[in-house]
């Protein structure tokens, strides 16, 4: 459904990396030797990429276009965006700032972010 990310992965390449259940594109392996088809949500060991798994694993290790997405939330220190009651279950303060990050694959939902406004400690909640 998501076809922003199957055409990612397909100008990334190649034949490899259908699903043998439905024939979609598969996602590209993450690193944890399992991929999920987006079609239909079946989980496929790193063999279905067959020998050439290795090499997009690595070569996708290297695109910055993951980590770049990736690291977006990990180097946001700074509260921003509406604030809402929550409790800080670091230091009881009673707010919090929160963003919602759309995750990839559409229907993987959304992930709430909240940072605590005194001691910003992070919490993420998935909705
Ligand atoms: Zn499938
Ligand atoms: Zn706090």
């Amino acid at each position: 459904m998501d076809t922003r990310a199957k055409n990612s992965v397909v100008s990334f390449k190649t034949a490899a990396g259908f699903c043998p259940d439905c024939g979609s594109i598969l996602p590209l392996l993450g690193g944890l030797g399992s991929v999920t088809c987006y079609a239909c949500r079946r989980i496929w060991e790193a063999e279905v990429f067959g020998d050439m798994a290795l090499s997009y694993n690595i070569e996708f290790n290297t695109k910055d276009t993951y980590k770049s997405t990736h690291g977006i939330e990990e180097d946001e220190d700074e509260a921003d965006g509406p604030i809402v009651e929550r409790k800080c279950p670091q230091c009881q303060n009673d707010t919090m700032s929160y963003a919602t990050l759309q995750l990839r694959s559409a229907d993987e939902g959304q992930t709430v972010f909240y940072t605590c406004t005194k001691c910003k400690f992070k919490e993420t909640e998935n909705s």
